[in-house]
């Protein structure tokens, strides 16, 4: 396989520290809102390469944080928390804000059927898990204390910015305010956070009652459940400078290594050319799609237009477009279910062959799902064809073996048939009910007896 690197720049072929299995992170939701269709572009992406791995034969271990502390309402050290401030608005507990909007994203999800991470962890249940990490960064030397906040010297590192190739310098040149705060650089960010009296999230801790930055969670989870290091990190795109430069910059503090080999970012989904998100208020959710009559897996074959390191910009066109494509899907597929013609080994081998290679071509979806067309628009009706599609759903997560089509309506004249039959039948009146079955089998359909009377195949 291979994959694009972000730390060095480069399509790398990918070898997991160990052959087996493949351990990595995904950062997770932030749960004070429903999450938009660009969160969930982020969650497709982590499945597709969850299933490509795993279509390559690994097995893996993979943990899925979810915030529900401590993420700023900016990435950096500004603002109020996300959550709180949806607790305030709704007038609600915030974890009772977080239980309600994770509950939302874990359905989100498994409506677009995405393979789920082994371990999806809350920040707010591994408080200590981040108190022990934060103290071992405080003894290694790399942080300063002001009144309220033990803050990450970025200074103390051999190099701030390994992901984005951007140091403090040109950081400093690129705010768009002067730099004036209580931090020594303006790389720096809080770690450790001492909580106002009124503070509805906090901790007793070593500090005295406080609450972790945003950061934390997920290196201290991640070492949590994966060691020092592991294979792959994924985010979206905006995770690149700031909060996986410092998570990088915490595990430098924690460990002296940089936690994972391979970081992958998935792009935006935009809008109009921009970013859809909650602060612009231009976003969807599932269930404006689906009110609107597009099932999840439309927004799933949506996605595979594109390669995940692409912008996709969203329009009700290219809805409707992968609604047919789903629709062509579903019933290509379907027309292989009975088929009895062959196939040879060798057309079978190159359909495998040109699928795998671009799965393992960094994730390269337009390519296979054009391998899939071509299967699909086979004149040839065959088994083997299904098998082979069923064998791509792997990857593509359709669930086709679950597909069916709907039974189609019968015509008005063709159920009153019916109905006579059955009165027919009921008073014993063969020669009736033989004269409509005949009809019926002229008309198409195969009649056959049944307990609950006459039942139509076409
Ligand atoms: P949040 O809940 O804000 O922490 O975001 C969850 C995930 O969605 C992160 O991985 C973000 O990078 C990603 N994300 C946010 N907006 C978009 C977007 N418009 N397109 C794709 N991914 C996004
Ligand atoms: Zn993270």
């Amino acid at each position: 396989m291979r994959i694009y690197n972000t730390l060095t720049r480069k399509l790398e072929e990918f070898h997991p520290m160990d052959e087996q299995e493949v351990r990595m992170y995904s950062c997770g939701p932030t749960v004070y809102g429903y999450a938009h269709i660009g969160n969930l572009r982020a969650y497709l992406f982590m499945d597709t390469l969850r299933r490509t791995l795993k279509y390559n034969g690994y097995s893996l271990k993979h943990v899925m944080n979810i915030t529900d502390v401590g993420h700023l309402v900016s990435d950096a050290d500004d603002g109020e928390d996300k959550m709180l401030k949806a607790a305030r608005i709704e007038k609600k507990d915030p974890l009772e804000i977080a239980e309600f909007y994770m509950d939302a994203f874990l359905q989100d999800i498994d409506k677009l059927n995405i393979d789920k991470p082994e371990i999806i962890a809350r920040a707010t249940e591994h408080i200590d898990c981040m108190e022990k990490y934060v103290q071992k960064i405080i003894q290694n030397g790399f942080t300063y204390e002001t009144q309220n906040t033990i803050y990450f010297d970025t200074s103390k590192l051999d190099k701030y910015g390994v992901l984005s190739n951007r140091n403090i310098e040109e950081q400093k040149a690129g705010a768009r305010v002067e730099f004036d705060s209580e931090k020594k650089n303006i790389s720096d960010f809080a770690l450790w956070i001492k909580a106002p009296e009124n503070h509805l999230m906090k901790w007793d801790t070593f500090w005295g009652k406080c609450y972790p930055g945003w950061h934390l969670e997920c290196s201290a989870m991640s070492h949590h459940y994966l060691g020092e290091q592991f294979d792959i990190h994924t985010g979206g795109i905006d995770h690149i400078p700031i909060h996986h430069e410092n998570e990088i910059a915490q595990s430098k503090g924690f460990s002296g290594k940089i936690p994972a080999n391979y970081w992958m970012h998935v792009d935006f989904l935009t809008i109009d050319g921009g970013k859809m998100s909650k602060s612009l208020n231009n976003l969807y959710t599932l269930q404006d799609l689906s009110d609107k009559g597009y099932e999840p897996l439309v927004y799933r074959m949506f996605n595979f237009a594109s390669n995940y390191r692409n912008k996709i910009n969203f329009t009700w066109d290219t809805m409707d477009s992968s609604k047919v494509a789903l629709n062509r899907l579903r019933e290509g597929y379907w027309k292989h279910v009975n088929g009895t013609e062959n196939v040879s080994d060798e057309v079978l081998q190159d359909f495998e062959k040109r699928f795998l290679d671009a799965i393992n071509d960094d994730l390269n979806m337009p390519v296979a799902m054009s391998v899939v067309w071509e299967v699909i628009k086979s004149p040839v009706k065959s088994q083997k064809l299904k098998d082979l599609l069923l064998k791509f759903d792997e990857v593509l997560g359709f669930d086709l073996a679950h597909y069916e089509p709907e039974a189609e309506e019968l015509p008005e004249e063709i159920l009153e048939l019916v109905k006579q039959r059955d009165e027919a039948r009921q008073n014993k009146d063969w020669a009736e009910s033989d004269r409509i079955r005949d009809i019926l089998i002229e008309k198409g359909y195969q009649v056959k007896d049944t307990k609950e009377g006459t039942v139509l195949n076409q």
